[in-house]
């Protein structure tokens, strides 16, 4: 028979420390992103806040993966400035919120964690799908994840595919017309360029792939 797939805090710090490299891989890509559309610093908000998330959980007891979560969302909220900053650090704390004080969790905790992550980001922001923000991405993956989920799908493939619906929906980002956060000053002329903060949640939810499968 096969073992259900349980992830631990061991997957979520790693998820983290992926997400925080990738980050600072495409930094500058991001900024460009930023640039076009914005004021040019998402790749360096994105960077310093997952930077220090690698060094508190580096300093921080053994925990839960709900506490690593909460733990992750308060640095982000308390080190970005930008928009970015209380939107990621309000998912990862209802995300962590959701999965509470148990010391793993399966796929469908993980799929109720990343529903309450979105719907925080939501009534945070009160973006909807079609805004070009990060909303592009994080609702069709978390959509997709779900979806896997109810139809059995294996961990690895459940989180491919929420990874795949990020891209897609980051991608869709660019003939959009921004009407949420600072890209929506620009009218019109936002039309044409990709989304900063879709692009930095593919860039999360490819972390959280490579997290997830190297357990497996
Ligand atoms: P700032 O816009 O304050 O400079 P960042 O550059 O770090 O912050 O982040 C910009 C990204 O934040 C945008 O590309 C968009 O994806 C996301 N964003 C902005 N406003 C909102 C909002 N109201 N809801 C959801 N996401 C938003
Ligand atoms: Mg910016």
């Amino acid at each position: 028979m096969e073992v259900e797939a349980v992830v631990d805090a061991s997957t979520v710090r790693r998820w983290l420390e992926e997400a925080a490299a990738s980050v600072r891989e495409q930094r500058d890509y991001l900024t460009q992103l930023d640039a076009a559309i914005g004021d040019a610093d998402h790749g360096t908000n994105m960077d310093r806040g997952f930077a220090a998330v690698v060094d508190k959980l580096a300093a921080a007891e053994p925990s839960t993966p709900g506490k690593l979560l909460t733990t992750a969302g308060s640095t982000l909220v308390s080190t970005v400035g930008g928009a970015s900053g209380p939107l990621w650090g309000t998912a990862l704390r209802r995300a962590g919120r959701t999965l509470g004080d148990a010391d793993s969790f399966d796929a469908a905790e993980l799929a109720a964690a990343l529903e309450a992550a979105l719907e925080g980001v939501v009534e945070l922001g009160a973006a909807q799908e079609g805004d070009k923000t990060m909303v592009d991405a994080l609702a069709p993956a978390v959509r997709a994840l779900r979806a896997q989920i109810d139809r059995g799908a294996p961990l690895g493939t459940a989180v491919g595919a929420a990874r795949s619906a990020a891209e897609d929906g980051m991608r869709a980002t660019v003939p959009l017309q921004a009407s949420k956060g600072r890209a929506s000053y620009l009218g019109e002329r936002s039309i044409g360029h990709q989304d900063p903060g879709a692009t930095s949640t593919a860039l999360v939810f490819v972390a959280l792939e490579r997290a997830v499968t190297a357990e497996q």
